[in-house]
């Protein structure tokens, strides 16, 4: 199959979060797979370097209004992967400091952005660099692109039956903009409308995606029943209930080439299930004494490593934090995002000295020493979509404590004495979004890590022994295009 896959993020590329890792992830993995893939994304300059940017091989140009834009098709590769990597390389557009914010703050002409990114890469695959079988886009950015090629390119021989599919990452963001932006899309005006590309009177392209994709995918089974409810679907829950079987969830994998103890090259000792022990209390040790924590071997190191919203539970660990460091245990947090939060946690370094380290900011490698060196990885969130963290925790060895909801139901199994009997318990889990539901997953993470040392070597075995990468996810994504494609022949 020839698969087009269009993100606004991709490792090693550009990253903010999940979607990034995602959409290597699944690349490469249906390129191992024999498919051909081309990933799509913005060329930002300041992030990847000259070096980085492979070959140009074309120009495409997209009327934006009244004005006519360029932007050139670079193509690369990713080391020792089949898959190729077109970035599309408009400066006006993308040589800035940042993906999509500067100070807090979105930059003022996103969707015009991202509207000429969709199209230009439409326009690439239209030029022939590539006729896809499908056609895969995620999330606002990329919303457009089923609309375009479900109302326009199909009309044209070579489009007729190409399929398209649309991941959405995160319901929470929409992108909205104001009815005027409508013009940027090239479409028409009427599918201005509540069924389709308008929502409460804005151009919304999260809402255009699910519109008009044959095939809608979210990032787990569990989120993908909560968006059809009010409680997560974010205003859109109409919309996603009617899409029927035209809606699936699909957990995201990990990369065993980033994530993955046995070869990570950012840790200080690497580890497989049989020196799990050994290496972990050599990573603890390292990370205790590189961020100035008692070195402590006995203490419970929890780990956190997130965006600092509201989302991810930091509301229940503002509530329960003192009462958790009155126990033998500490924290290692690192984050960046609201300030609030970010004070949250320099204030708890500041009254918990050796206890608590706060590190506010991005660090890929810090990122990967935590989920090492930690004795298990805190993901309380309000909701989750699919969570990534959990799923390195389980491959690092290090079980999360989790609130059940969207992906972290579908990962993480609870240690009650059953599911610890059958082998299958691989963490923590509370029911309740409720900071005493959390903190009695907390002390019972911390009564196991004390006293009942072969329940918790359990624990470790369940998540480092089953498979998370990709291969099987990406089977899931195959059979979706699949659907996707026959959709375009029944019309
Ligand atoms: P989300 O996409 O909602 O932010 P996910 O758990 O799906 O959450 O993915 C987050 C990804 O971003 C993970 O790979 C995580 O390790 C990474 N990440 C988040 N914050 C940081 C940070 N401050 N430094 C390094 N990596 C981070």
């Amino acid at each position: 199959m020839r698969i087009l896959l269009v993100s606004s993020e991709a490792l090693p590329f550009a990253k903010t979060g999940g979607l990034a890792d995602v959409a290597t992830g699944l690349s490469k993995a249906l390129s191992n797979a024999g498919h051909e893939v081309v990933l799509a994304l913005p060329c930002y300059r300041r992030h990847i370097d000259e070096l980085a940017r492979g070959e140009r091989i074309g120009q495409v140009e997209v009327a934006m209004k009244s004005r006519r834009v360029k932007a050139d098709i670079l193509e690369t590769t990713l080391d020792e992967s089949p898959l190729r990597v077109w970035l599309i390389d408009q400066p006006n557009y993308f040589d800035r400091g940042s993906l999509y914010v500067e100070g807090g703050l979105d930059y003022a002409d996103n969707s015009e952005r991202f509207l000429f990114f969709s199209r230009a890469v439409l326009e690439a695959a239209r030029n022939q660099y590539l006729l896809p079988d499908v056609i895969h886009a995620n999330d606002w950015q990329t919303g457009v692109i089923p609309a375009i090629v479900s109302q326009q390119l199909r009309h044209t021989a070579d489009f007729a039956n190409v399929g398209t599919a649309f991941t959405i990452h995160n319901m929470a963001f929409h992108g909205a903009f104001p009815a005027h932006d409508m013009a940027l899309t090239g479409l028409p005006q009427k599918f201005f409308n509540w069924r389709q590309m308008e929502f409460y009177g804005q151009l919304n392209l999260l809402k255009t995606g699910i519109a008009f994709a044959d095939m809608v995918t979210t990032v787990s089974p569990t989120y993908a029943r909560e968006i059809c409810t009010s409680q997560y679907g974010c205003g859109l829950d109409p919309v996603l209930s009617d899409c029927g079987d035209r809606l699936v969830g699909i957990l995201n994998g990990v990369d065993p080439e980033e994530w993955n103890p046995e070869i990570d090259p950012l840790i200080p000792e690497n580890y497989t299930l049989e020196s799990v022990d050994v290496g972990k209390a050599a990573c603890k040790s390292a990370l205790q004494q590189q961020l100035g924590l008692a070195e402590n071997p006995k203490a419970l190191l929890f780990g956190m490593v997130s965006r600092l919203t509201d989302q991810k539970g930091f509301d229940l660990i503002a509530e329960k934090a003192d009462a958790i460091l009155q126990a033998d245990v500490q924290f290692v947090f690192l984050g960046t995002g609201e300030e609030r939060y970010e004070n949250l946690l320099r204030d708890l370094q500041e009254r918990y000295p050796g206890k608590v380290s706060a590190n506010i900011g991005y660090n890929e490698q810090l990122a990967h020493q935590i989920e090492a060196a930690a004795d298990a990885y805190l993901m309380p969130s309000r909701f989750e979509p699919c969570g990534l963290n959990q799923q390195y925790s389980h491959v690092y060895g290090t079980p999360p404590i989790v609130h059940a909801t969207g992906g972290l139901a579908d990962s993480v199994i609870d240690a009650t004495d059953e599911n610890l009997e059958e082998r299958l318990a691989n963490g923590f889990v509370f029911n309740k979004y409720q900071s005493d539901d959390f903190l009695e997953a907390v002390w019972r993470a911390v009564g196991m890590f004390q006293h009942h040392p072969e329940d918790w070597k359990r624990l470790q075995q369940a998540g480092m022994s089953r498979d998370w990468s990709w291969d099987q996810s990406a089977d899931k994504y195959v059979k979706v295009y699949e659907q996707a494609i026959s959709r375009t022949r029944s019309e």
